[in-house]
């Protein structure tokens, strides 16, 4: 059983595939905070600005089959004359406290490609497309290989600082601004940290600034 908050297409706002069309799946429920307000500031993760709790989204449910849920997300991606493979994000919440093999292997057999969005505290199984670990401090970061990490920026606690992630074994290194009341000062210490360190590389939400999902 899958539980699902919503499944919509739009572009990928972050992170390398910025501006790319793909069909994301947002999985209900976080290992890092409960999703309630109530519990924010006890939480390990207190930045979170995403609805990740329930199955009451547009295309949410309970699904209770792979097969299904696929269903679901292909009736998502448009039909084209040309073949492009398409493409889905599997994001939350945490996706790896549901994303499993019968899944992975139900999308491929469908000829998707499979994105996901990790806070790096779960192993991803095999056959995942693209990794994008967002590490968060005081958390116990597991996945330590991927494709990209993107690391919100700054966090307060010295766990999150950039330099103890610059080794692990990722393509793409990001930084992208936290998104709190200091946006503006955020960025500009990001644009700072990314000039002075040349491995890493800004990324914006540009989906928040064209209104996108
Ligand atoms: S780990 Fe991600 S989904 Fe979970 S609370 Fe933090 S930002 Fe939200």
């Amino acid at each position: 059983m899958y539980s699902v908050k919503e499944i919509y297409y739009t572009l990928q706002g972050e992170g390398q595939h910025t501006g790319r069309p793909a069909v994301f799946l947002r999985f209900s429920g976080c290992n890092l905070w409960s999703g309630r307000e109530k519990d924010r500031e006890t939480a390990i993760c207190r930045f979170c600005d995403t609805d990740f709790r329930g199955v009451n989204g547009v295309g949410g449910g309970k699904y209770s089959t792979a097969q299904d849920l696929v269903q679901k997300v292909i009736l998502n991606w448009p039909k084209t004359k040309r073949n492009i493979a398409p493409y889905v994000i599997c994001t939350g919440g945490e996706p790896l406290l549901q994303l499993d093999k019968d899944l992975i292997d139900e999308f491929h057999r469908k000829s998707f490609e499979i994105g996901i969005e990790t806070n790096g505290t779960i192993r991803a199984p095999e056959n995942i497309d693209w990794i994008c670990v967002s590490p968060k401090a005081s958390s116990i970061l597991k996945q330590t290989s991927g494709n990209e990490i993107k690391l919100v920026y700054p966090q307060i606690e010295k766990s999150a600082a950039p330099h103890l992630f610059q080794e692990l074994d990722f393509d793409y290194f990001f930084l992208q601004p936290l998104d709190d009341d200091n946006l503006k000062l955020n960025t500009k210490a990001s644009i700072e940290y990314c000039l002075k360190n040349p491995q890493w590389k800004l990324s914006i939400q540009s989906h928040k600034i064209l209104g996108l999902p």
